[in-house]
């Protein structure tokens, strides 16, 4: 089964995703990690996608649903699948129930935050380019400036965080995505989280609905 976690950029997504991966062994993708791999392969797609990504504008919806459809196909189908990042757009969650005989979505998860606090975080947010760990600028910088605590890789501000990238993003958030939340309430699976709180109370939250699907 898929559960779906949606949520404007910087609410907290991939975060989220990654401790329910870790400790309740739940599969994950990331579209725009998926995506940030095939840029810096180098791939067709990341040659296509690359730039697309630094304007913070959406990706074709054929090149993503190429990249979830075979994610679906791999693994078993008793897995739990969280989709961090798809689908962003109506054509992307109906093409998404398209493949409900692999994986159906019971659950999509609204991690909501105001606009203000989404711009403080993304502006001040840095991310080692190695292992993926997430720094802020205020508070919870590395101990090294540049340098990841976890693995010793650069951290930087990703070309997409900068300040016009991020008004583009929030704004296809509103526009594209905003209308998802509604298809789900529609289907009956949605349910809105605060994204605003401590890390833990967030996953505790997020890990109560999953479990009582
Ligand atoms: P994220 O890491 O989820 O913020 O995604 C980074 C960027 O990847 C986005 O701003 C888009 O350019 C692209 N991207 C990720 N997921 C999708 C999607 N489902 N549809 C279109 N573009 C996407």
């Amino acid at each position: 089964m898929i559960v779906v976690l949606i949520g404007a950029p910087g609410a907290g997504k991939g975060t989220q995703a990654d401790l329910l991966a870790a400790r309740d062994g739940y599969r994950k993708l990331s579209t725009g990690d998926a995506l940030r791999r095939q840029v810096k392969l180098g791939t067709e797609i990341g040659r296509k996608a690359g730039a697309i990504m630094e304007r913070g504008e959406l990706v074709p919806d054929d090149v993503l649903l190429g990249i979830v459809k075979a994610e679906l196909e791999s693994g078993s189908r008793d897995d739990v699948i969280l989709l961090d990042g798809y689908p962003r757009n109506l054509a992307q969650a109906e093409a998404l129930d398209g493949l409900r005989q692999i994986h159906a979505v019971k659950g999509a998860l609204h991690l909501d935050v105001e606009r203000t606090e989404l711009i403080e975080r993304l502006s001040g947010r840095l991310v080692c380019s190695q292992c993926g760990a997430t720094y802020h600028k205020s508070g919870a910088a590395p101990k090294k400036a540049g340098v990841c605590d976890r693995c010793g890789g650069g951290v930087s501000q990703r070309a997409d965080d900068r300040a016009e990238s991020v008004a583009v993003r929030l704004d296809v958030f509103e526009k594209n995505t905003k209308p998802v939340l509604d298809y789900y309430k529609r289907t009956g699976v949605y349910r809105r989280i605060s994204g605003q709180g401590s890390q833990e109370a967030i996953y505790t939250e997020l890990r109560k609905v999953i479990k009582e699907g």
